[in-house]
């Protein structure tokens, strides 16, 4: 180091303390990166990898971005997971002996970006921090785009990692020592990048915010990361909330296999928005309703009251259509409040942003006006507060279209400050004055295209062609500029009027900064109240929302049994219905009872299994959150949790097989599911052989019925399955109907109870337009196949209980009942056949070349022969 020139050794002494991130070390009008980071910085944002001799022996790789075009290049740093510093000069260079002080002023990670692409308006950009208890977890997150903060305890490592998922945390802070394959698991899982901070004492500025939370091992989760934020950010973080605990049994549980599965807030395959259970709920006017609409989908009620509460509030903006138009129309002019509230703290709001403030201020006494009119006992119960006094603060003081630029004055409105109006009137009479001197002049000389102009290098001046140059009076003008067909002249009288307006301008632009940061630091105070009305407003247009879809799509709303039974008429899939046109997707009803807790169905592929089973879900999910739900009649219990193992979506970012998330899926169903719990198994087994799958299938299905009895949907292509329906006691046969036409299959998409006739994989190839000789073919084999099958008398019979649970794996012959296989003796072998056997065990085959093995089985082969 010690070769090094003074400021490269400045860079390695900050770039220590900021290894994981990549340092944009300021010099002159550039950031530039050094060493390593270069070299990744070049690649990844594809800009030129130079070099500079930096003292050592080797050039030193360099790479750098102007600084005002460096935003651009930190979003696409971010947006891929990196974090960048970013290191100023922190004195002025002509004043610095020797190398000039830099240093961090702010750490930018992908959980703490408060702009740009990587913050959607109606997502939360959560950082997580976590802490280790034992076999618990605590879980503290923080989105400093709105300042809300949470915190939760968690059971295990699995509720940890949903729960990350779920939220979808762009970051995670964690101590140094967290186990390396949960590290792994976090980044795999949730593709959040990890920070470390190993601080759990909480400060005393930091205090307050945690003063309704009373468990200690939440506050000091909690203190890791606003210690980390602290330490990154170097600014205000006034605007953040106080934390709020949360239980995570407060909510249906629905692991994060399943919440991809059912697509409830993206698409399996897009991984976007649109063709997710949100974008069908998304008629959210308001970004913060946006975000919200989104929580309540990912975290289901599981309190009668707390959804009936929601339901109700519901029905009543049902019932008044043109209120509810008009609450739309007022909340669209809603601005943001929650991250307006977070800039507001961080000193980054223009005058722009307050008018918008103040444009939302004023929304709100004509929603509670409307409100009180709807009589919801809710309404009247917890008002709205309008921040009155707020409102006009902002109406008094700026101007309703202000420029985007804080510092170049035409904010504030006059009649606001006294001393403000006092230049701006010397200001004007000064321009007043010299309008009236271009009109004596023009009289005086008679030149009618004498005219006074401005600009910055000689300030004002009488401008007069050359042809008109001879009118001048001698001795009165002072030559100051000379033009190809004009003369520009200055007069005393016009520059002392000039110091006067230019004095009055200099101090307008000043002082109109001076009291827009007074105005901002005022807004900072209603941060509190801000987010509160924030928080209400949020809750009224998700609800609003609800109203509105269920009124559209023709939704009814729900009823909850107490005897735990489910009846839904008419269900549909909400999403496929809404992609398909109503007219065309065929309703169907689904009854579960304490007699009938499983139905196992049967039907051809695409006949619309799985999407019967999603419907029954989504339809869960959609009453609990509070909004009605897609069927003519739904009565349902409340589900404490929900469990699918549906599709066939490779789990290709953790390398994982089809079968082994199939196999996973299952087993975290019957880990957890309990007689409240709603599972949907769709196809399992099939990744695997024929007998293995059906073994697999059938010991799941007795397992359920026997020690879980939750509400169970299993699609399968198994046929010999059906026959369960004689042995479990609460297992019924359902299928989705097909018929044949022509020799054609003809999906009616129709669920009646009994077992399929047949599967129809066939005809369903023959859709697919496989060729027809092959298709000729396969029906042949079809034949040849079940001919056998009923001359053989080795048919797999099931029967319950025949399959023990060590054994499934074991062998496929576990299928065939116990009386039907006769003992097999032990076959009688020579002396010289057991002596090879013997040679032949003993051999080690990993020590042998190919050559030594055929060596070898020849001698073998002798003995014997
Ligand atoms: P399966 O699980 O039996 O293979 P899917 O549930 O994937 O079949 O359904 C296949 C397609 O059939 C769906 O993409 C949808 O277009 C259509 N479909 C499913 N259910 C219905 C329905 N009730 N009404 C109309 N079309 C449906």
């Amino acid at each position: 180091m010690a070769t090094y020139t003074p400021m490269i050794q400045q860079y390695l002494k900050i770039k220590a303390d900021y290894e994981d991130a990549f340092l944009f070390f300021r010099l002159g009008d550039f950031y530039e990166m050094f060493f390593q980071d270069a070299i990744s910085a070049s690649q990844e944002l594809e800009i030129t990898l130079t070099s500079r001799d930096g003292g050592g022996e080797e050039r030193i790789p360099m790479c750098g971005v102007p600084y005002h075009s460096a935003p651009n290049y930190i979003e696409q740093l971010i947006s891929k997971g990196y974090k960048v510093a970013i290191c100023e000069q922190t004195e002025d260079p002509k004043q610095a002996k020797g190398v000039v002080r830099r240093e961090v002023v702010q750490l930018i990670t992908p959980g703490t970006v408060m702009d740009g692409k990587g913050i959607q308006e109606k997502e939360n950009n959560y950082i997580a921090s976590i802490s280790v208890f034992g076999t618990q977890f605590g879980l503290a997150l923080s989105d400093l785009t709105t300042g809300e903060n949470l915190v939760a305890l968690c059971m295990s490592f699995d509720e940890l990692l949903n729960e990350i998922y779920s939220v979808g945390a762009k970051e995670i802070v964690m101590s140094n020592d967290l186990q390396e394959q949960w590290k792994k698991q976090l980044i795999d899982r949730c593709q959040a990048t990890l920070s470390y901070q190993s601080e759990s004492l909480i400060h005393d500025n930091f205090k307050p915010l945690v003063r309704d939370v009373n468990d200690e091992r939440l506050v000091s989760t909690f203190a890791k990361l606003i210690t980390y934020l602290e330490r990154t950010q170097k600014r205000s973080l006034d605007h953040l909330q106080n934390v709020k605990v949360y239980y995570l049994q407060d909510a249906m549980k629905i692991d994060l296999f399943s919440k991809r599965n059912l697509e409830l807030t993206e698409t399996i395959r897009s991984k976007g928005k649109k063709g997710s259970l949100l974008w069908l709920l998304d008629e959210t006017k308001t970004a913060m309703g946006g975000r919200l609409l989104k929580q309540w989908v990912d975290k289901p009620l599981v309190s009668r009251e707390q959804i009936e509460e929601r339901l109700n509030i519901v029905d009543t903006l049902i019932d008044h259509y043109f209120e509810r138009e008009d609450l739309r129309a007022l909340l669209k002019e809603v601005y943001d409040l929650e991250r307006l509230a977070g800039r507001v703290a961080f000193g980054n709001v223009n005058a722009r942003d307050l008018i918008q403030l103040k444009k939302s201020l004023q929304q709100v006494p004509f929603i509670t006006e409307l409100c009180s009119g709807l009589q919801n006992e809710h309404f009247t119960l917890r008002k709205l507060d309008a921040c009155n006094d707020l409102a006009r603060l902002l109406e008094d003081s700026i101007i309703d279209h202000p420029p985007l630029s804080i510092k170049e004055g035409n904010i504030i409105k006059d009649g606001y400050h006294y001393q403000l109006d006092q230049y701006r009137d010397a200001s004007r009479n000064g321009k007043t004055w010299i309008a009236q001197l271009e009109q004596q002049e023009r009289q005086k000389t008679g030149i009618k295209s004498l005219k006074i102009g401005y600009n910055k290098i000689f300030g004002y001046y009488i401008e007069v062609t050359r042809a008109n140059l001879h009118l001048l009076e001698e001795g009165q003008y002072e030559r100051k500029q000379t033009l190809s067909n004009a003369e520009r002249f200055i007069t005393p009288a016009l520059k002392e009027k000039e110091s006067l307006i230019l004095e009055a301008e200099e101090k307008i632009v000043e002082l109109e900064y001076q009291l827009f940061v007074e105005i901002r630091e005022n807004v900072k105070q209603y941060i509190p109240r801000l987010q509160e009305l924030a928080k209400r407003l949020s809750e009224l247009d998700v609800l609003q929302c609800f109203a509105t879809v269920s009124e559209n799509r023709h939704y009814c709303k729900p009823i909850f049994s107490n005897n735990n039974e489910l009846f839904i008429k008419d269900g549909r899939h909400p999403v496929v219905e809404k992609v398909m046109d109503s007219q065309e997707y065929v309703a169907n009803d689904c009854y579960f009872s304490q007699e009938r807790q499983m139905l196992l169905i049967t039907g051809p592929n695409m006949s619309g299994k799985s999407t019967y089973m999603r419907q029954v879900a989504l339809t869960a999910i959609l009453a609990q959150i509070g909004c009605y739900v897609p069927a003519s009649e739904a009565v349902l219990p409340i589900f404490d949790q929900i469990f699918t193992r549906i599709g066939a979506a490779d789990d290709l970012i953790s390398g994982q097989s089809t079968f082994m998330v199939e196999m996973l899926e299952a087993k975290n169903a019957i880990a957890h599911a309990t007689s409240q719990s709603l599972i949907l198994f769709d196809e399992i087994g099939r990744g695997t052989s024929t007998y293995d799958g059906m073994a697999l299938a059938q010991a799941i299905i007795e397992h359920i019925h026997e020690h879980i009895g939750a509400k169970t949907l299993f699609s399968t292509h198994y046929h010999e399955l059906t026959i369960l329906e004689t042995q479990l006691s609460s297992l019924k046969n359902i299928h989705v109907k097909a018929i044949e036409e022509n020799g054609k299959v003809v999906f009616l998409h129709k669920i009646e109870e009994g077992a399929a006739d047949k599967s129809y994989g066939i005809h369903v190839a023959e859709l697919a337009d496989l060729p027809s000789s092959l298709i000729q073919r396969a029906k042949q084999i079809l034949t040849e196949l079940e001919q056998d099958r009923s001359d053989t008398t080795t048919l797999p019979k099931m029967k319950k209980a025949v399959i023990k649970e060590d054994s499934l794996t074991d062998s496929q012959l576990s299928l065939f009942p116990d009386e039907q296989v006769v003992p097999v003796k032990e076959p009688v072998l020579s002396k010289k056949e057991k002596s090879v056997l013997d040679l032949l065990k003993s051999l080690n085959l990993l020590e042998m070349t190919p050559l030594d093995a055929m060596n070898e089985l020849y001698q073998l082969q002798k003995k014997v022969k």
